[in-house]
Parts: structure tokens; sequence; C-alpha cells
């Protein structure tokens, strides 16, 4: 009999119901995915090169430039979360031997320049303390000392709650002959970013921060000076799966008949595709207006709770997620276990260089709200009575 053959048992917990409880999410992401954009992602399946798909496509492609305010041909979505966009940007902007200027204040800095160093590009890292950002002249020396062709940068460093002014930086940047490739994975909605006028010339972010979307697509654009410097390579991207120039024929980015290169995460396109259209609808402006607005609320409370900013200045507060110094006596884990355990609610410790350090709480797309900023500090003021 061929069940004989069947040394490995049913796993007794696939046959129980799948188990998911309703929570808060307000930790640095993902943050909760509302109804519209949860039925969009439970709609029936397409085929991947079905026109109606292929039109799916051209809606996010044409709300990615939106959102990033950009007229880049090149613009699509990874099949993959922020990191894959990341590793996107990465490698198929650098070559072997190519020199990157890496800014580094926070854990997405340390990340960009892992990624270069394994594609064999040689790594400058510019520094500075978690809690600070870069200035105009920090760059400048390290431009004018490396020569980089390209420089990382992240416009919402989630690890620390910085905001990086980028006003600027692209001029700098091409002056030196230098690209500049941003993350925007959690800002991007949550604080204005302007790709063209700010002369970005590589943006990416992620599907489940103020997109409220599932995890798994990751809004990219090229500009067209990093366009030729792709067209330049000596040798082909090391990767397929994210080769941009595959990539750029599948979105219809590249004039040519589109084929197949991957079965896309459809229905994690419906969702990218809802998720951009509730940004549509609501307007950059008042999204931005938005997180200004409840982030101002929720570090005034934080304060009058008698809790320490970590981030000094109010400008540089990255306004989807705030991040308060772990108080004086108490453990981090306690506080996270306590909302978690008495209010469903998930707020998270620091990542990286901030681990110990602070407490992050996110408000991002639909979960920036004046009521969940009243729910999370009621939250922590029953912490601090109980911990
Ligand atoms: N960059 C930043 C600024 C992020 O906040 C994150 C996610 N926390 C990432 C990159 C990586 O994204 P993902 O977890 O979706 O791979």
């Amino acid at each position: 009999m061929a069940t004989s053959l069947l040394r490995v048992p049913p796993p007794q917990g696939l046959l129980r119901p799948l188990a998911v409880p309703e929570r808060l999410l307000l930790g640095p992401g993902p943050s909760n995915v509302p109804p519209r954009i949860l039925a969009a992602g439970g709609r029936q399946l397409l085929g991947h090169m079905h026109p109606e798909v292929l039109q799916v496509m051209d809606e996010i492609k044409a709300g990615i430039q939106y959102a990033f305010q950009t007229q880049n041909r090149l613009t699509l979505a990874i099949s993959g979360t922020g990191h894959c966009a990341m590793e996107a940007a990465l490698l198929n902007l650098l070559e072997h031997g190519d020199t990157v200027l890496v800014a580094v204040n926070g854990i997405w800095g340390q990340r960009a320049a892992d990624i270069a160093r394994r594609l064999g590009a040689n790594v400058h890292e510019l520094l500075k303390s978690p809690g600070e950002y870069f200035a105009l002249w920090d760059i400048e020396e390290g431009l004018a000392r490396h020569k980089p062709s390209v420089l990382f940068i992240t416009h919402g460093e989630s690890s620390t709650g910085v905001l990086q002014p980028l006003e600027g930086l692209g001029e700098l940047c091409h002056r030196h002959g230098c690209l500049l490739l941003v993350d925007a994975v959690a800002s991007l909605g949550g604080a204005p970013i302007f790709m063209d006028h700010q002369e970005i010339d590589v943006l990416y972010s992620g599907s489940q921060k103020v997109l409220n979307a599932p995890p798994g697509s990751a809004p990219i654009s090229f500009s067209e000076r990093a366009r030729e410097k792709m067209l330049r390579r000596k040798m082909k991207p090391p990767s397929f799966y994210l080769d941009m120039g595959w990539l750029a024929n599948y979105w219809g980015c590249d004039g040519e008949p589109r084929r197949y290169h991957h079965t896309a995460p459809i229905n994690s396109f419906f969702s990218l595709r809802e998720g951009l259209a509730m940004l549509v609808e609501l307007g950059l402006e008042s999204s931005w207006e938005r997180h200004r607005a409840n982030c101002a609320q929720l570090c005034q409370g934080l304060r009058d709770l008698g809790l320490e900013l970590f981030v000094k200045e109010e400008k540089a507060r990255l306004p989807t997620i705030t991040t308060v110094r772990v108080p004086e006596g108490y453990d981090w884990k306690e506080i996270t276990a306590f909302l978690m355990d008495n209010h469903a609610m998930e707020i998270a410790g620091g990542l990286g260089p901030s681990v110990g350090k602070v407490l992050r709480i996110g408000l991002m797309g639909c979960n920036s709200t004046s009521g969940n900023v009243d729910h999370v500090l009621r939250a922590l003021r029953d912490a601090l009575a109980c911990c």
C-alpha cells in the first residue's frame, strides 16, 4: 500500500481552523488592512496575463506615479516586500566594483550596506547616531571624498523615528556625478516627497504601511539617469527575478509586447491597487496633514505622560512612526506585552541600533486617527501604572 510509505503524519495544527485574532497594529508596520482592501485581496483569481490584470497593473503604475510625484516611465511594483525593492534597486544600479555611499543612521542604512557588499560594491558608510539626520554638508563631504556612483539614504528611518530632509540632495548628488537612491518604505504617503522635483533617481516603498495593503508588493521607480546607468551595465544584474529589464517589459514600461516573466501575486496587486486608490481619493496633501496632526497629538500626549521623545527636533520626527525613550526603571518588553495582553494592541520596541532604547508607535494610513492616539495613550498610561 502506498500509504505505508507515509512516515510523516498529518500535522494536527492544520486540522484545526485558522486562528487570526483581532489586533490594533500600532507598531512600525504592518498596519491594519481596511475592509475594502481586504475584500480586493479576496477576489477570485485571474490569469497573470489577462487584460484585466494588465489593466490593474497600469492603474497601480499610475497610482505610484502620483504617490511618488513622478512622470518616470519605469515605475512598477516589485513582487516582494520592502527588502525585495531595496535589493532590486541596489542590484540593478550597482555593478561589481562600483562605489556606493550609504548614509547609516539606523538599521536601513546598515541593511543597504550589507546588500551592496554582497553585490561586490565598494561600500563607504556615512555615520550618524540613531535619532539624528544628515545635513547637506555631511553628504557633500562624503561625496567629495569617496566619489560614489550611488548614494543610499532613508527618508523615514523606522528604527529610530527620524525623517530625513531631502531638499537639495538630488541636485547635490548630480553635481557630483552620483545617483540618489531613497528608501521611503515607512514614509510614503505620510510625509511629503517629490521624486521628480527633488531629483531622486530611484525611490521605493512598501505596501503595508501608509498604503494599508498586506505586505508583499513594493512600489519602485527609476529616473532616466538611473535607466541610463542600467543600460550601460557590462554584466546582467545578478538576479533574474529582479532584473529591471524583464520587469519593465512585464509592466509595459518599454513599449514592447508584454512577455511572461513570473506569475505575479495577483491578489496582492488587487490590494495594492485599492490602497493606492484610497490614497488618490484622500489626496496626498490631506494624507500628509492627517499624519502630521495625529503625530503632533501623540507627541504631546506622550510628553504629558512624562515620556521623553527620542528625536529632539520636531521637524526631524517621522509623522508615521514616533519613538520615545524606554522610561527609566521599566522593561520595554513588559510594556509591549502589557499592551498586547490587555488592549490587543501592538506597539514595538527598538530595532537594530535602537533596541532596548526606544518604544515605537506607528500611526499609518487608516490607523492614523485621533481616536487611535487617545487609545494608545490610555493603554500606555495603564502600562506605566502596572508594569
Ligand atoms: N525600509 C524601511 C524604512 C522599513 O521601515 C522597512 C520595514 N520595516 C523596510 C525597509 C523593509 O520592508 P519589509 O519588511 O517590507 O521587507
